[in-house]
């Protein structure tokens, strides 16, 4: 899978790239990540992305042609010129025949997507990591000032991504954030498979089979529930002991013990999420036990 990040500043990157699991996940080739700066795209002496915007106001606004040929140099046509009409196109489409082109195009249109980091876009959630993590190739363009040209997001961006209801000085750090949840769902990365599925907005429950003993593994799904709490030695610190059901290896209990935490820190966090979940009676059971009980 392959990440291409247009941005003015390509050295906010390297310490991203260089740490933790993103790390092993380059060296293993699992992932490729290729930044493009956009000032290798301008023509004048001053190296210029960004000018004044039309109708005036505040601040300054990113240009549209160094942007556009970023795209070109990266293989991606106008949305208007695709194939499929969804996404870009590999960079070898130039060197063959017409019609391999096209074809090439056909292949690889549904697997590439171009995504502008915007605090105006859909919010980025679990679910949206998961249909990346499938992707061939993922292009983030990352706007700065007041934004990009809007025709750039109408010409070549298939969609707009916000990591939340605040506004960055960048994409730089959406695009990162959006890489980061992404990558660790691609096959291979994480080292147990299973840690993604049953961490918190973790695959729908449907999806996850019950254990033998008929006890949910876990329901967190995409509008399931929130992770439970995590110990590790000592059994004790600060005053404070290991829940005791942890420690004495029944696991049927200790599942129960789980879930039950799953519905009281969703409760407590985000009761929205609540809602959405898929509860067994068992689970509306608890959750009476716990809205009964002080949280
Ligand atoms: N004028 C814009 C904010 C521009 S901030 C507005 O009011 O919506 C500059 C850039 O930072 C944006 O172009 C976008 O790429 C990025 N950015 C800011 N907030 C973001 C968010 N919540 N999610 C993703 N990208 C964001």
């Amino acid at each position: 899978m392959r990440f291409d990040i247009v941005t003015i500043f390509p050295g906010f990157f390297t310490g991203f790239m260089e740490n933790g699991i993103l790390r092993r996940a380059l060296s293993e080739g699992l992932v490729e990540i290729c930044t493009h700066d956009l000032r290798e795209f301008t023509h004048d002496r001053h190296r210029t992305v960004d000018d004044r915007p039309f109708g005036g106001g505040e601040g300054m606004v990113l240009k549209p042609e160094p942007l556009a040929e970023a795209f070109a140099a990266m293989g991606i046509l106008p949305k208007s010129e695709r194939v499929s009409g969804v996404s870009g196109v590999g960079e070898d489409s130039g060197v063959s025949g017409v019609s391999e082109a096209k074809s090439q195009q056909v292949g690889e249109a549904g697997r590439t997507r171009v995504i502008l980091m915007s605090a105006q876009g859909r919010p980025f959630t679990q679910a949206i990591a998961r249909e990346l993590a499938v992707l061939d190739r993922v292009v983030l363009v990352c706007g700065r000032y007041e934004g990009i040209d809007e025709r750039i997001n109408e010409l070549y961006c298939d969609e707009e991504i916000s990591i939340g209801d605040y506004v960055l000085s960048g994409g730089e750090l959406a695009a990162a954030v959006l890489i980061d949840a992404a990558m660790r769902l691609i096959p291979g990365v994480l080292g147990n498979q299973a840690s993604s599925e049953y961490e918190s907005f973790g695959v729908p429950d449907a999806e996850i089979d019950s254990d033998v003993d008929g006890v949910p593994r876990s329901q967190h799904g995409a509008g399931g529930l929130l992770d439970y709490p995590h110990y590790t030695r000592p059994a004790e610190f600060g005053g404070l002991k290991t829940p005791e059901v942890l420690l004495n290896g029944d696991h049927l209990q200790i599942r129960k013990w789980r879930r039950a935490q799953q519905l009281r820190k969703t409760l407590t966090n985000r009761p929205d999420l609540l809602e959405k979940a898929a509860l067994s009676k068992q689970d509306l059971k608890l959750l009476d036990e716990i809205r009964n009980s002080d949280l």
